[in-house]
């Protein structure tokens, strides 16, 4: 199975990242939005990020321009199905992603992928609303995603070995290292770090500390490159309150309940950097 053409349903964080790293590494790219709004941002985003790129002397500027070119914002969905994979990064919602699934089953040639870049919705149900259920798998990328260097690579229980093989090659095509995993509730990464960040905003609504405080414990004294508050804002507060909803509700455990003070940011509509409020301000708004 070779993947040479790339379709990314959901043009925003992730999709855009997603977006952005195809095309770099030669793949042609359709990248879908229902919102056009969202899908204009995103394009734009992709420019900016690799202009940034090419300031920094990683990327020259003639190639930075043959791969924004390489990516054709789409219209339709049907339009997304013209591809020999489709990576969907749609909000964390069961529901929204098992019908995007179901309608792509009905639109893409039977040979096509679908990849879901779920932080943590079961990849064998998702892939039970289609009719390829070994075609179905989970590509998880990190955020940022030209930054980081992870794909967590997960296998629904249908997945068969011809499918993980292709998408653990192009993961590598992409320049990450992609790692593979069995598909339980959160993954591995999630499953580890979304309770870190969790305990840190029961730390921050508890009045242990100030944000900043907490941060800069888990910086200063665990290393980690940033604290988890920053990274919950980088991640959006509303993906981190749904990964935390479905580890909560699949593995029936309360140590995964999602703090109350994580409910009332979302509900505000502080959802971290991409609307400019999160646990931190932001200066760039969306
Ligand atoms: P986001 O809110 O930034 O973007 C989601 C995009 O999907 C929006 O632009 C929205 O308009 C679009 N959309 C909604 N319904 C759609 C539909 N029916 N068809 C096409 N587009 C639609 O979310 P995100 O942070 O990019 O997260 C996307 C997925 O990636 C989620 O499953 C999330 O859990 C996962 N993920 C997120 C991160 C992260 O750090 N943000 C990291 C890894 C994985």
């Amino acid at each position: 199975m070779l993947i040479e053409r790339i379709a990314v349903v959901g043009a925003g964080t992730m999709g855009n990242g997603i977006a952005h790293v195809c095309a770099l590494a030669d793949l042609p790219v359709t990248l879908f939005d229902t919102d056009s709004a969202a899908l204009d941002r995103g394009m734009r985003t992709i420019a900016r990020n690799m202009d940034r790129q090419v300031a920094r002397g990683r990327l020259n500027a003639a190639d930075r321009d043959d791969a924004v070119g390489r990516i054709q914002p789409a219209g339709s969905l049907a339009r997304a199905a013209e591809a020999d994979l489709i990576v969907e990064a749609v909000p964390e919602i069961a529901e929204l992603k098992g019908s995007i699934f179901a309608d792509l089953d009905d639109i893409a040639p039977p040979d096509v992928i679908l990849a879901s870049n779920t932080s943590s919705i079961s990849i064998t149900e998702i892939a039970a609303r289609t009719e390829r259920p070994q075609q179905v798998i989970g590509m998880h990328f990190m955020n940022p995603v030209p930054v980081m260097r992870l794909v967590e690579v997960i296998r629904g229980l249908r997945t068969d070995d011809a499918t993980t093989a292709a998408v653990m090659e192009l993961a590598r095509k992409l320049g990450k290292t992609p790692v593979e995993v069995r598909d339980f509730p959160g993954f591995v990464s999630n499953r580890v770090l979304m309770p870190m960040i969790n305990e840190a905003v029961f730390a921050l609504m508890e009045g242990v500390a100030e944000a900043h405080a907490i941060d800069t414990v888990m910086t200063l004294g665990m290393n980690h490159p940033m604290g988890p508050l920053a990274l919950a804002d980088l991640i959006g507060l509303d993906t981190c309150l749904n990964i935390l909803e479905v580890l909560h509700r699949e593995l029936g455990d309360d140590r995964y309940r999602p703090c109350p003070l994580l409910r009332q940011y979302v509900a505000a509509g502080w959802l971290g950097r991409k609307t400019g409020h999160g646990f931190y301000p932001y200066d760039e708004s969306p």
